[in-house]
Parts: structure tokens; sequence; C-alpha cells
């Protein structure tokens, strides 16, 4: 067995109430590595694609890494993988915590949850071995308060992982939270609410062994040093909403339901407008020497996590530019358990089908603090509305007719994120292609939009291997695991994550072993997307992108055909 693995995963059946540790052959471990890799090979082998991703049988992941535990910074990492309840096709979500550390530590490189327990539950893993107990109490309660009260309950050093009330109420994009973080796109949450299971809890002991320890110290000492230079100093300063007035001013950011690519009330959602205005403090993620996380105060002493994607999608996407709604929005998702992507996208939608006399809501309308605040409580307890709204915009689409799924913000189901795709067409191609649906996190192609390769708004085919780069970069980062905000400080990022591997695994990986293994990992999630029935038809945009040049820039504009020659191209090159 290599080093920094235990070469095995926990498989819990919580139906049943039984678990076994399942060996995992170190050849598995080198082709998928962890994480995204190792949770869609484990998903494949249980034949996870052709399930409903409800149904007891279905697996839920937790697969953990060789890097977790290890100094090196931004590695407390792990990936929750599961079919997706919005998509119907692969879904990774990746989230940094304490629990990873903890999870790696009961013994194991991955969980997989099987079955349905009978009454609500939170599933315990110590030193002791794998329990069930009773979690009726927490019916309802917030993540946090899920989560406080379990470590009363269980004791202070145990690290836990817990739904909130959407997902029990099984919303389609529920999230799975831990210490203010979330597994959040594509719900995993709903999928851990069917099991009837609110939460998991750990405490391990078991540490995994580093090949070279010195090396590997040596290794981490550089990487930190590096990571608090100028390639991550946006970051530590304003967040990741730093670039939220540039993305504006390109026409990029998102809004009324990708009506525009311009807020002319964006200066007052910006992190520069919000810190003056707001006590706010910085965050890391646990091993994490960069520190992007910035927590805004919203009186009477509670704060909130602010990200660009939350701004964008509760902000602009909505029309809403009074700061202090957009981030009580934001909190609210986070106590409920949404992933605020799919939340703002869907209501968007929602307004903009009011808009057109399509829906009888007549108080959800762009613009309208209240409407949003109000429409998230609802899709949480899927009441009114929000019974609807809890299915995501496709499936609300379909339910509301007329040509509203040209407009539905999404790909494969899947919410877009803030990145307006007429203005940034690399970036068009890799949501279209992306096997989770839209997505910026499994694609970067943004960045080749942002650099001199191509001409953003007048993208050739020369864009497609830039966009397969950044996607094969993403798997394998994804999988390995670390944070893709330290990806400008690597030199080489292939030869130093060869070489952060073999000093924890003692293997003898080559950069261009782990271009294989990044190609293997995206075609696993091919495969099971081909395996849950995915078509070539899905690998586009909505309607609106293809028909509609942005209003206020003629010059963004993406025809269907040129789409589509992106979109075989991109099949060419991958082979498939
Ligand atoms: S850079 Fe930000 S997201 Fe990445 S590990 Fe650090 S705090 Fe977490």
């Amino acid at each position: 067995m290599p080093f920094g693995y235990h070469g095995c995963y926990l498989r819990i059946d919580v139906s049943k109430g039984t678990s076994e540790y399942v060996p995992l052959s170190a050849i598995v471990l080198r082709q998928y590595l962890g994480g995204s890799g190792l949770g869609v090979k484990l998903l494949l082998d249980e034949g996870a694609a052709v399930m409903d991703p409800l149904a007891p049988e279905a697996p839920l992941v937790f697969a953990f890494s060789p890097l977790v535990g290890s100094p090196l910074t931004t590695s407390a990492k792990f990936a929750v993988v599961s079919k997706s309840p919005l998509t119907g096709r692969i879904n990774d979500s990746l989230a940094s915590s304490g629990f990873a550390i903890a999870g790696k530590r009961c013994g194991c490189d991955a969980i997989v949850i099987v079955g349905r327990a009978a009454d609500l539950s939170v599933v315990v893993i110590d030193e002791t071995g794998v329990r069930m107990e009773l979690a009726t109490e927490y019916r309802g309660a917030t993540c946090r308060e899920t989560e406080s009260g379990l470590k009363a309950r269980l004791g202070a050093n145990y690290r836990v992982a817990s739904i909130g009330p959407a997902g029990e109420h099984l919303v389609r994009y529920a999230t799975i939270s831990h210490d203010g973080r979330h597994a959040g796109r594509g719900g995993s949450g709903a999928v851990l609410g069917a099991k009837n299971i609110k939460a998991i809890a750990l405490r391990g002991t078991q540490r995994a062994e580093w090949a070279n320890p010195d090396e590997l110290t040596t290794i981490s000492k550089s990487l930190s040093k590096r990571s608090f230079g100028p390639a991550t100093a946006k970051y530590r300063e304003l967040g990741t909403a730093t670039n939220l007035l540039t993305f504006n001013r390109f026409g990029a950011l998102p809004t009324r339901n990708f009506q525009s690519g311009t807020f002319e009330e964006a200066a007052g959602l910006s992190p520069e407008q919000l810190s003056t205005t707001r006590s706010k403090t910085r965050e890391s993620c646990v091993s994490c020497t960069i520190g992007c996380e910035h927590i805004y105060s919203l009186g009477s002493g509670s704060g909130v996590r602010v990200e660009y994607e939350s701004l964008f999608a509760l902000g602009s996407l909505c029309g809403v530019s009074d700061a202090d709604a957009v981030l009580r929005a934001s909190q609210r998702c986070d106590e409920l358990g949404l992933d605020t992507i799919s939340t703002g996208g869907t209501i968007a939608f929602a307004m903009e089908c009011v808009e057109r006399g399509w829906l009888d809501e007549p108080w959800l309308t762009f613009g309208s603090a209240d409407a949003l605040v109000r429409a998230i409580d609802l899709i949480g307890s899927r009441q009114g509305i929000g019974n609807l709204l809890a299915d995501g915009s496709r499936h609300a689409a379909e339910a509301i007719g007329h040509n509203s799924i040209d407009f539905a913000p999404q790909v494969k189901g899947l919410e877009i994120p803030g990145y307006e795709p007429r203005a940034l067409q690399t970036m068009a191609l890799g949501f279209a292609v992306g096997a989770r649906g839209a997505d910026h996190n499994r694609s970067g192609a943004y960045e080749v939009d942002f650099s001199d390769k191509v001409d953003r708004r007048h993208v050739t085919l020369d864009a497609v291997r830039h966009a397969i780069d950044t996607e094969d970069k993403a798997a394998l980062m994804d999988s390995m695991i670390i944070c893709k905000f330290l990806r400008g400080v690597f030199d080489d990022f292939h030869a130093e994550a060869a070489e952060m591997l073999r000093s924890v695994t003692g293997w003898d990986v080559s950069a261009e072993e782990l271009r294989e293994t990044a190609k293997r990992i995206v075609s696993a999630k091919r495969q099971f997307n081909l395996l849950a029935g995915w078509t070539p038809a899905e690998d586009t945009l909505p309607e609106r992108f293809l028909s509609t040049p942005l209003p206020n820039d003629p010059e963004a504009s993406l025809s269907r055909e040129r789409l589509d020659s992106l979109v075989a191209e991109y099949h060419r090159q991958r082979g498939w």
C-alpha cells in the first residue's frame, strides 16, 4: 500500500446500521488519486449512474485525498460525490474544513453511504467504531445548530457535516455544511436527506504515514511562502469578490437573469464598498496560508461569509442592490443549507417569468429585497411557490411551459455561475461541456478569456485546447486535493504536483503521468454521464445566449453555429 493512504474505504449501510472496510488497490489509488477522481470511480463501481439519486440504494461518497493531513497548504479538503438530484448527472462538490482531516483519521480514504435510516439519524464514526444515533431533535435545525448540538452531545473534538432544513425537504440544490463551509453545488444535501441522515460526526486517531517527511516539509514550506506572494494578494485583500467591478466593466456580471451583463448598482455590492460601512474579519480554511474568506458583520453579533458567487447570484442576478439584503439572503441560504448560485439563479428565473405574466406571484419582482428573502424561506421549506423553485430552474421551466426553458439559466440543470457566457466565450464552452453542468470550478476557462490567448468575444477553435487544459488541471487539483487559488503560484504545476505526490506516496510519479491521470478522471465523469443517459444535445447553452447579443455590448454575441463548432472540436480533441 502506498504511503499517504489507508488503502480502504468505509461502506456504511444506514438501512441496516452495518458497516465494513473495503480494500482499495494501489492501482486504483494511483489511477484516481482521491477526491473527485476516487469518488467517481467508487460511484461507477457501485452502479450509481443508473440509480435514482434520491433512492435508498444510491451511494453518497465522501472522498478524502493523499494530501489531507499533510503540512501542504490548502490541502484539508474533501469531495462529496454522487449522482445529482438536480441534473441526473455526476456531481462532485468540494469543501475545506477539519472534517477532511478527521475523516481521513478514521482510517479510510473514503466513506460511502447507502440506504435509508428508519428515522432522522446521525452517523457517528470514532475509535469505538461506526454507530447510528437518533437525531430527531434536530429536525428543522440549521446546519450550525445541528453542529453545535452534536458537539455538545458527543464532544467538542468531533467534526460534523450536516444538512439544514433544505436537505431534509429534498431541495434539489441543498448543501452539506460543516464549520461554516459547504459542499455546495448539485444537491448532495438532498441525497443525504433522502437517506434520513441529518449529520455525520467524526473523530479519528489514525494517521497515514508520509513516504518522505523531510522532503514534504521542504516542499510545504516553499509552497506556503509562495502562497503569501502577489498571485494570491487579491484574494487575501478583498476575497473572491475582488473581481466584481472588473466583471461589471467587461459586461460579464450577469444581471436580472442574464438579461444584461452590467448592473448599474454594482458598486454597492463590491467588496471595496462593503468594507467601508461594515466591520470585517478574515478567515482561512484549516491548513490554509492564503485566507481568502471575508466575514462581514450583519449587526447583533452575526456575520456572513461573502463570496463573489453569492453576491452575484443574490444581488445583480436578481436585480437587488440593497447590500444588507444580499448579505442577509446569503446568510439565510447558509442557515437553510442552500446553494446560493442555484438559489439566486432559480429565483431570478422566476422573477422573469412573473415579469412575462407566466407565473402568478406578483410580489416576486426584480430588485425586491423582501421578495428575495421571502422566496429563499419558501424554497427552504418547500412551501407555496417554493415547492416549484426547490426543483431548480430547469424543472420549474418544464412546469411553467411557454418558452421559458430558453432563458432558464442552467446547463444540464445546474444554474450558471457568475460569468456571462456571451462576454466570456471560452467559459461558454466550458459551461456547455461541463460534466456536472455549468461550472466555474471544474473549468477555469474564464482565465483564458481574461488572458491574451483569445479574443473573449470572438473566440475561435484555437480556444478549445486552452479550455481542455483548464478542465484537466481542475480535475487533478480536485483529486489531489489542493485549492485552486494556489494555481497562480506554480511555475510548472504538473511538475510540482508530481513532486508533492512523490513525497507523500513514494510513487515515482511524473508530470506526464499526472496529465494522463487528469484525462482519465475527466473521462470517468463522462462515462458516468453516458451510463446515466447523457446525449450530445446536452452540451449546449440556453437559447437566450445563442440568439440574443448582450444589450449593452452587441459584440458579445454567440451563435448556435459557433458554440456547436466549439463543442464539436472539444469532443474531437478529447477523442470522444
Ligand atoms: S484560499 Fe480560500 S478557499 Fe482556498 S483553502 Fe484558503 S481560505 Fe479556503
